[in-house]
């Protein structure tokens, strides 16, 4: 009689198979069978194997190159594209969006629904509902499965927004969960800095980083951290909120209740409210961008306050943790060349110098719609493979309750 454990183990080594090629297909361009051989190290007969199980359960597609090889013609693999799709769902203080990607995870502004974020979470679920709806219709690829980006302190363990400072209607609300009792599709929620790390991880400039930091400075300011790759969650998930550790004691009111907060200094939405401040006029961050490349020298005041203090947020960033690399993802002070060098002589100031030394600080090419759909696809790999791969989702399925299948779409 056999022992279990024989049984088990060769399943064990199906998916780990499974999930190595996965990972080779989605960081990479299509592949022939020979080619995938050669970068995942697995011998060409389990290729073919592993090929054929992930081409059943429709994860990948096979086409033709085009190209003739020993005379037959010769099929690629890429993740699929025209019989499944995924969702990413982006929540953030002023504007949302509904993203629809094929499982290779290409995004695009063609695919991309944006609106204002409404004002009560029951409305932002009509909206969300409504845009995810029409992205599936429009495709008559199967919807596989939901990431949703959420900012705020997210807790892994209750699998609920626990507090949102720049969007209270998030507050003890779980909208992948709501979501996907409205869609009927799996919906998995991430945590926004999670979501850059993950979209950065697995389409972008870190594919190859096992250690770096994440710095979002857009709305709120949050840290991500990944060393040995793995993410640093803290106790329940909530760690790396560095945008409420108190800056200036005498400055404004945050949205945690407390004064002077990081985030209410070195952001994007502080340049805005700054501008606008001195401008005694509503004005948007595309409005602040725009004032600031043509008339710079009349907000230097502005730049010069938020730039020192982005500083000294990316310095205590690097002096912490001591990262290969830091990935800012901002906008006004970070995707503009000479803005970014002033910031990057400040923060020269004030981190030690070895540790600098050691550490490149770029802007990150990611967004947080991509990371929502690598959130999603991270998701759908997991179920189809070993629980083994290091970057992990802040949420995955709730605890005792199973992440109900995808439905086939009608
Ligand atoms: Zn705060």
């Amino acid at each position: 009689m056999r022992h279990k454990s024989e049984r088990v183990e060769p399943a064990l080594l199906r998916r780990m198979n499974e999930r190595r090629l996965l990972e080779v297909l989605q960081r990479g361009a299509p592949s022939s069978r020979a080619a995938l051989a050669r970068v995942s190290g697995l011998t060409p007969p389990t290729v073919s194997k592993v090929i054929e199980s992930l081409l059943a359960r429709g994860l990948v597609e096979e086409y033709d190159s085009g190209k003739r090889a020993l005379g037959r013609p010769g099929k690629l693999v890429r993740m699929a594209t025209q019989s499944a799709m995924v969702l990413g769902v982006v929540i953030d203080a002023d504007t949302s969006c509904v993203t629809a990607a094929g499982l290779d995870g290409r995004v695009s502004e063609q695919q991309t629904r944006r609106f204002p974020t409404p004002n009560t979470y029951a409305d932002l679920l009509d909206r969300l509902e409504e845009h995810g709806r029409f992205l599936i219709s429009r495709s008559s690829a199967a919807c596989r499965g939901v990431g949703v980006s959420v900012p705020g302190l997210v807790n892994e363990r209750l699998q609920q927004v626990v507090f949102c400072p720049n969007l209270h209607l998030l507050d003890h609300q779980n909208p992948a969960h709501d979501l996907e009792q409205r869609l009927g599709i799996g919906c998995v929620l991430v945590h926004e800095v999670r979501a850059l790390c993950l979209g950065e991880r697995t389409y972008g400039d870190a594919r190859t980083l096992d250690d770096f930091a994440m710095l979002d400075v857009t709305q709120g300011l949050g840290l991500g951290v990944v060393v040995g790759g793995q993410i640093l969650s803290g106790h329940s998930g909530m760690a790396g909120e560095i945008g409420h550790n108190t800056a200036d004691p005498t400055g404004i009111r945050c949205g945690c209740g407390n004064r002077g907060c990081l985030e209410t200094l070195a952001t994007d939405a502080a340049l805005v409210r700054m501008v606008r401040d001195r401008l005694a006029k509503p004005v948007s961050i595309a409005e602040v961008a725009a004032s600031l490349d043509e008339r710079p020298g009349d907000f230097q005041h502005e730049i010069d306050v938020v730039a020192e203090y982005l500083a000294i947020a990316i310095a205590t960033v690097i002096n912490t943790f001591n990262p290969t690399t830091i990935f800012v993802h901002g906008r006004l002070l970070i995707q503009h060349k000479e803005r970014f060098d002033q910031v990057l002589e400040r923060v020269r100031q004030r981190t030690l110098t070895p540790l600098l030394a050691e550490c490149t600080i770029i802007p990150t090419r990611s967004s947080k719609r991509q990371g929502a759909i690598a959130a999603i696809m991270r998701r759908i790999t997991e179920a189809h493979s070993a629980p083994s791969m290091p970057l992990r989702s802040v949420a995955s399925s709730r605890p005792g309750r199973r992440p109900r299948k995808a439905a086939p779409r009608q």
